[in-house]
Parts: C-alpha cells; structure tokens; sequence
C-alpha cells in the first residue's frame, strides 16, 4: 500500500507517555467533579454524564470509558462494537419502490392516457380501454425498474466515499472505517479530517475544528485540549470537545470517543438531515422543463383544435382520440427517463476507471474542459519517495541505495563524516510524523511520503529511528502545512533546548547566516534534475517561539519521486483532445520543470512562473490574467494563489477542472468547474469536490474527461431519437389534415409505437461505446445547449425523410392501389416500426457511418431493435393483439419490400453525414 499523503497525526507516538495532565484542577472544576459523581451515585443517571464530558478531567473520561491512551484492546473493542452497534447514522430515508412506482404516473402523458381510458370506458370501447391500461402498465413496469436501478447505482457509489478514522488500539496507530469506532477508542485527528466520532479532546496541537454543520458558525473554533468548560457550555463553547460531522481545519489532535452513531450531538439533530435528496443532474432538469413545455403547448394546441373540430361538427368521440394522439406523439415521455439511465450508466463506467462523481454536473461538465490544472506530487508522480543523496557541507555527497518505503540499502560516504550524516538523520527522525518499522510481515509505513522516506535513512544508517529519541523530550511540534511549507520539532537533550528544522530550501535559508548563496546553487543545481529538494537545519535555542530564529544548516536531501509511466500518454490524449493540463505544485519551479518535461507537460522554462513572480500582480486583473495565459507550470504557489489561478484562467475563457488533496484547496476546488478530490485526500476536499478520482492518478482524470464526452454523447443520441421519430409523426398528422386524408395512425398505434416499440430500444442507446473520434474533436463550448445547430439540423433532415417516406406509401396505398383504411394503416404502421429500427441505428452516431460502429460495441441495442421487431410481427399474429391495435398478419414477400423500403433512412441519413463531414472543419 501506499503512505497516506495526508499528513497522519503519529506525532502522539513520540510524545512522552506522561505526564498528560499537565495542570491540577482548580477548586471549582474539583467541585463540579464531585457534583457529578454525586449524581451518577444518586440517579445512575449516564445520560446525563454524556453530556457533560467536556466539564470532566481527561483521566475522569478515560476511567469512565475504561480506555487508556494505548487505546482498546481488540478484544474489547469487539465486545463494545457488539453493544453499541456500528457508529453510523441511520441512512437517509431512501426513496421507495412505492414511491418510485407513483412517480411513474406524475406526468402530463400519463394524465391524458388515464383520461383516454376512462373516456374510452365511458364510450363502452372497452378493448381501448383494456389496451390504454395495459400501455400505462408496461410503461410504469419499465419506468420503475430502469428508475430503481438507477437509485440503487448511485447509492453504491455513494457507499464508496467512506470516512476513515485513524485509531489507536493495543497501542498501535491503525485506520479504520469509522464506522468501526466505539466509545473509549482513542482517535487521532488531523486538518482535512471529518471527526468521525464525539470525542473528548485528550491532547492538541493548533486544532481548530469548523463545526458549521452543528453551530452554523463557519469560523473554525480553536480547540484546546486542557480548556475545561462549564457543564452548562453551549456545544460552541466545548473547546476540549471535536463533535462527529465537523471538520478540522488545521493542527492535530488526539481524543477519546464518547459517543457513536445516533449518540453523538449530530446523531440527535440527524432526523433534520434527512430531506437531503440526491439531486439531478441539470442537464435531466432541463429535459424535464423542455418536456412539460412540450406538453403545455401540445395540450392547449389539442383544445384550441378540438373546440375548432367539434364546431365543424366532427363527433366528439373523434376529436377526443385525435387529441390523444396528438400528445402521445409530440410529448417526449421517455426522454427524462432514458437521460437518467444514460448518466447512471456513465458514471459507473467512470467508477471502474476510478472515478467516483459525486455531482452529477460534473459528468455533463467534464465534456466541455477545457483545461485541467493538477498537482504534482502523487497525481503526476507516483509518490515514491526516496532520499537519494544528501548534500552536506563542503562538497561532500552521500549517496543512498535502495527503493520505495523500506530501509533496505546503504549509504555510501563519498568522504562525508559519520558526524555529519547523523547530524542530519537526527533532525530529520526527531522532527518527523511517520512511522516506518520492520514487523514480522515486512515493512509497514504509516503518514507523509516525505517523511517515511526520511525514516528509511536511520535503517540504511544500520540504526533504527527509536535511536534518535532515547533521552530526547519532545517539547512543541510544529507540524508540517503546504502553506508553512517546513515542519519543526523542540526538544530537550542533555538539560539544552533545541530545535530542528526541515522543508523548502529557501524558507530556511533565510534564516541561516552563512553560506547561502552556496546552498542555494546546490539546491538549484539538484532540482533541476528532477529531484526534490528538503532543507534540514538546526538551533540552540532558549525557548520556544513563534517564528524561526537563526538557523544553522546541516545539509540537503534530494529525493527522487519518479513520473508516473500512464501519464505521458494521458497528456497526449488530453492535448489531442483540445484539452490543456497545468500544474500548480508548492515545489521547487526546477524540480517542477523537470517534470513537466519528463512529461511533455510543458517544454519550455518561459512557461513556468512562480508563486512570487504571480504576487506581483493583483489579483482579479486582466494583468494578472494575461501573465498566466501561456504558463503551465506554476511552482512554489500557495494555496491561495491555487484559487487565484483558477479564477483567472476562467477569466480567460477557460471550463477547468482543478485537482486538490488539502483543506488549503477546498476554495480551489470550489471555484473550480470541476473540483477533482483524490481518493486519499482529505474529507474537506471531497466534500466540495465534483468528482473523487480514487487511485489519485492524472490518468483517471483524463479518463474522467473521456467518459463524459462519451456520456454527453450517449445522451444527446437518446434526444435526437426520440424528437426526431416523435416529429415524424406529428408531421405525419399533419400532412393528413393538409391532404385531407384520413388520419394514419389510430391513437392506440401511436401509443404503441411511443412506448412499446421505440419505448424498447431508446434506452438501448445509453449503452452505446463510447466513440474514439469524440476525443480528437474539441471540447464542446461550455454554453451551447444540447439542442445546438448539428441537432437541429439532423432531426429536421431524419424526421422530414421518415415522414415522405411513410406518407408517401400511405397516399399511394389509399388513392393508387385504392386499398381500404384498415390494410393501409396495417402496412404502413410496420413500416414505421422498421423506419425507428432503422432509425436507432443512424443514432448511433451523429457524424461517424454506422457500417463503422461494429454491433459489438452494443449488444443490448441489437437485442432492443430485433425485440422491438418481433413483438409487432408476434403482435400480427396475435388474435387480441389484432383486436386491440388494429393488425393482421403481412406476407413475407410484404415484409421484405416494406423492408427495403424503410432501409432508405439509412441511406438518407448515411449521406447527410458525409455531406456534413466536409462541412465541419478539423481542428
Ligand atoms: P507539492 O505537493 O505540490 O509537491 P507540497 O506543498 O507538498 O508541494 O510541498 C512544498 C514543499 O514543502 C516541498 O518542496 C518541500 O520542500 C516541503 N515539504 C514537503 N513535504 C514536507 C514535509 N513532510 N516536511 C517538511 N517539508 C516538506
Ligand atoms: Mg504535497
């Protein structure tokens, strides 16, 4: 497994085993003590106590909850477990079958059939009636399950964000699902992390905690282990209290569990929770609006056109089912629904290739990026890290052996002195997070990359790091920050205070008198190979303080942290896509170079800039702006300036995806079009992301990008469909009104070919692969809606040829073979359900031939089509069905012609696609 990046809190390990309570309790918290002791004896009242754990001493709550600061035993945790149940809230209520299946029956279509029906009963038409029910039936049976299945895949994915808990148990650091915490577990919390569990604070360090979700206060509250409150405090004011649900916005800290699941404070307040449906997407929204536009107009057009009919004295009954036929052709009832399984099966082909979405706007936005601007570390790199050599001074060079995060290897000397190595390993062992050890299955690592890779030096040393802290105590760790960009630890040693630093080479520069300019070139010269470059100097120092005093260096390490091999070629993809990649890295602009070469990211150094060239310009300027348009390495940036450089690339017309690990990013990330957590990243950053990419690679975030050009697609094949065959056949009634004929289809048939024989293979076309060429076209505009000229265009040109051809056959059946209604209608109703099976197949691709897309790519529409196909044929065959619909049986002969000529869509619609090939232009 790989280290976690997020910054682990293990520090705790270090610190020395007591005294924990470093303050005697004052008389009055002494007071409070035996009130509640009092009242425990008298009412046994536990309930009580519960929320009075912020107004107990730190060993009062761990002797209530009969834990210690090893943590539990793993037996007595399972036996807890088993008591208290998982620590989780009872899930939101989700929406029911039933629900679901009422729902199939809110919509305008709907309210017309059930009106249909009952007039059709009312008429004593009673095999109308029956087939109307029956329609309304199978359609609600469809719509349920491709509903249901939709709901149940967002669910699983929802299930795959799970909140982790680091624990100590037996006294071991081990992370865990939070829903695995019991009360007495003692919790490790870092920034970025969702306290998983109401804990008593045991210790601290900078913690500040930002608990909205309960106060509505979304300033952080600074969090102080030792700060005792009143046992009337409001939940505000608990500063030793972290609640479950919040999140911590920096520092560390350490607590003690005091209650799970519907226990903890969000627990009690969750029922107002729940409300919170899953949203739609808005593309979905869109559709739902356009088709209840639809379905207005359609409806006061049928009135207006059955007052006028029946004051022509056409009788009621007529006008009625006319109507009916009207609205069933011209609303798009299956276009919302088709959409939704569409998006459901894109976003789960996206979890397969790692990539969670959390928001459906993202799968519609990932489309239209037009550039994304990532990390470097873990996402482009593989995040190995390992020392390679340390630079001491004079000009002795040591070097390592060995890889990845074991201490398997040696140091060479290159004439260095035993003296200045181990100078260097104690600073950087002493001032460290991680945990790196040899255990009986191997080597096991726990925390920062950087830092498991600082441990590995005491192993190669032939030491181990347990030999840097004996007689060493701890004093104040300054934990590492990207914003801070070192981390520091005080400590005393033979009775002297000191103090050790690590991080960027120029932060502690700064501080050191001496030798700069020669650390500085080394430095440089380093990283422009490609290494990255830590700093570690040291001081003597009185006590502790705030800012850095004068530093004395010890020497550089240079790490190496190799590119990833998939992301040269995900690069290429993305620029062959139109798509431009960034990288915004708080590393050395050398170091960061390298990279981006090694990754034909970037080739020249004049598209690099850095976080102190970028400070020069306001930002939310246009100068701010125009100095970052060609730039696509940015190096030693902040945070802050992350949001800036966002902001300003959308200023320039940018749609970009941003990618982000910290609680530094979230503001980032929400600017962003697509906010883009990675999957070990911090609980902040996925909750304001759009999408979780969960291996944290750029590979999945151009795979990302791909899948949602492909999903895009899929959907707007659906619509084309549906408003194009839906048009025909409105133009078919049409033509009948203006040629005076009689009407071509009876309103049943229409019913059937809306919601049975097209109904079948629409949804079919959601499992369409994706097509390679939509990822050598460029993004789609941000702004251009779905119903865009191309769309326009081919629905008009596809339902205008379906039609002639329909019409067509029906006229020269009536008035040139004088054939009666009844045969007429027979035929040419088969002949549109070959036209639509025809018709599919022209979707399946908006500008590529269809004889290009091989079948294999999706069988469920070869099925759907030749289902679609044979129940009409079985439907010929069928005494009810011929009742019901209207039918008799063709001849093969028939068939065959009715065949031939229905194939003539495909011929139509094969040579607008070329026709409209030469007009696009490549880019
Ligand atoms: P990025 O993730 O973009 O590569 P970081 O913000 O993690 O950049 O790191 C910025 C700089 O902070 C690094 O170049 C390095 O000098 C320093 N640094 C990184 N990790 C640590 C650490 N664990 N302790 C001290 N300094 C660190
Ligand atoms: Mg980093």
């Amino acid at each position: 497994m790989k280290p976690q990046a997020s910054r682990p809190a293990v520090f705790f390990i270090l610190l020395p085993k007591k005294p924990y309570i470093r303050h005697t309790p004052c008389l009055s918290q002494k007071l409070l003590l035996g009130k509640v002791n009092l009242r425990m004896k008298k009412e046994r009242a536990n309930e009580r106590i519960e929320q009075l754990w912020h107004s107990l001493l730190i060993e009062e709550v761990l002797q209530r909850n009969e834990s210690t600061f090893e943590g539990l035993s793993n037996e007595e945790h399972k036996k807890r477990l088993a008591a208290h149940g998982p620590n989780r809230l009872p899930k939101g209520k989700k929406i029911s079958l039933v629900e679901i299946i009422l729902h199939q029956f809110a919509s305008p279509l709907i309210y017309v059939l059930v009106a249909a029906a009952i007039f059709s009963l009312f008429l004593k038409e009673y095999s109308d009636a029956f087939f109307i029910g029956l329609i309304l039936l199978i359609n609600a049976v469809m719509g349920t399950y491709q509903e249901w299945k939709a709901e149940s895949g967002a669910q699983a994915l929802q299930a795959m964000i799970k909140v982790q808990a680091r624990v100590r148990r037996n006294g071991k650091l081990r992370l865990v699902d939070a829903e695995d915490l019991v009360p007495g577990d003692v919790v490790l919390l870092e920034s970025g992390h969702t306290v998983p569990a109401d804990l008593r604070l045991v210790e601290s360090v900078n913690l500040s905690i930002e608990e909205a979700l309960l106060t509505g206060e979304s300033v952080a509250v600074r969090k102080e282990a030792n700060d005792m409150s009143e046992a009337e405090a409001t939940l505000g004011d608990r500063h030793n209290m972290a609640f479950a649900g919040t999140m911590v916005n920096s520092g560390r800290g350490l607590g003690v569990v005091v209650a799970t699941g519907t226990q903890t404070e969000i627990g009690k307040i969750a029922g107002q929770l729940h409300g919170m449906k899953a949203s739609k997407a808005p593309l979905v929204l869109r559709m739902e609006r356009f088709a209840k536009k639809i379905s207005i107009i359609v409806l006061v057009a049928c009135a207006l056109l059955g007052v006028e009919g029946y004051f022509r004295g056409i009788p009621l009954e007529e006008v009625f089912f006319f109507m009916v036929a009207i609205a069933v052709s011209a609303i798009p009832e299956g276009l919302p629904i088709a959409m939704t399984v569409a998006l459901s099966i894109g976003t789960s082909r996206m979890a397969k290739r790692n990539v969670i979405v959390r928001k459906l706007t993202a799968v519609e936005g990932l489309g239209s990026c037009t550039m994304i601007a990532t990390d470097k570390t873990g996402t482009l790199t593989v995040d190995q890290q390992t020392v390679r050599k340390l630079l001491l001074p004079g000009n002795e060079v040591s070097e390592l052996s060995g890889q990845g995060y074991n201490g398997e290897g040696e140091i060479s000397f290159n004439g260095a002195t035993n003296e200045q190595v181990e100078g260097l390993i104690e600073a950087v062992t002493l001032c460290n997070e991680a945990a790196l050890s040899l255990e009986g299955d191997g080597w096991q690592h726990n925390g920062d990359a950087v830092d498991v890779a600082l441990l590995a030096l005491s192993y190669k040393y032939n030491s181990s790091p347990a030999r840097w802290k004996e007689n060493v105590e701890i004093i104040k760790q300054v934990p590492f920050e990207s914003a801070l960009k070192y981390a520091a630890v005080y400590y005393r040693k033979e009775g002297r205070l000191h103090l050790a630093v690590k991080g960027a080479a120029e932060v502690l520069l700064e501080h050191c008198r001496s030798e700069k300019e020669d650390w500085e070139k080394k430095a440089n010269a380093y990283a422009a190979e490609g290494y990255r470059i830590l700093a570690v100097a040291t001081a003597e120092v009185e006590s502790v303080n705030e800012q850095l005093p004068d530093l004395n260096m010890l020497g550089l390490l240079a790490l190496i942290d190799p590119p990833r091999q998939e992301v040269r070629q995900a690069i290429a993809e993305c620029h062959a896509a139109g798509v431009s990649v960034c990288m915004i890295t708080g590393d050395h602009p050398a170091t960061a170079l390298a990279i981006a070469r090694q990754l034909n990211l970037a080739t020249e150094a004049d598209q690099l800039i850095t976080g102190k060239e970028l400070a020069q310009f306001s930002s939310n300027t246009a100068e701010f702006a125009e100095a970052i348009r060609n730039k696509r390495v940015f190096a030693r940036v902040s945070p802050e300036q992350k949001q800036q450089i966002v902001s300003a690339l959308q200023s320039i017309g940018h749609f970009v995806a941003v990618t982000g690990d910290g609680v530094n990013d979230a503001p980032a990330l929400k600017s962003a079009n697509i906010g883009v957590a990675m999957g070990y990243g911090t609980d902040v950053a996925k909750d304001v992301a759009g999408i979780i990419v969960t291996d944290n690679n750029f590979a999945s975030i151009a795979a990302g990008v791909e899948e949602g050009r492909y999903t895009y697609a899929n959907l707007r094949k659906i619509i084309y469909l549906l408003i194009s065959t839906g048009a025909a056949e409105i133009l078919m009634i049409g033509l009948a009104l203006g040629f005076n004929t009689p009407l071509p289809f009876l309103p049943v048939q229409l019913l059937w070919l809306n919601l049975v024989t097209n109904g079948i293979q629409d949804v079919a076309l959601a499992f369409e692969k994706g097509e390679k060429s939509l990822m050598q076209q460029k993004p789609r505009k941000p702004k251009e809606g779905i119903f865009n000229q191309m769309m326009v265009t081919e629905t008009l040109v596809s339902a205008a040829a379906m039609t002639a051809i329909c019409f067509g056959l029906w006229y020269h059946l009536l008035y040139n073979l004088e054939m009666e209604e009844f045969g007429a209608r027979n035929i040419v109703l088969l002949l549109m359900v070959l036209l639509q099976n025809f018709h599919v197949m022209n979707c399946r691709s908006e500008t590529q031939s269809l004889f290009r897309i091989p079948f294999s790519n999706n069988y469920v529409l070869l099925i759907g089509i030749l289902a679609a196909q044979g129940i009409h044929i079985a439907s010929l065959h069928i005494p009810l069905m011929q009742g019901l619909l209207s039918l008799q049986p063709v001849t093969l002969a028939e068939w065959w012609k009715l065949l031939l000529t229905a194939s003539i869509i495909l011929v139509v619609m094969e040579a607008f696609k070329i026709i409209n090939a030469k007009k696009r232009k490549p880019i």
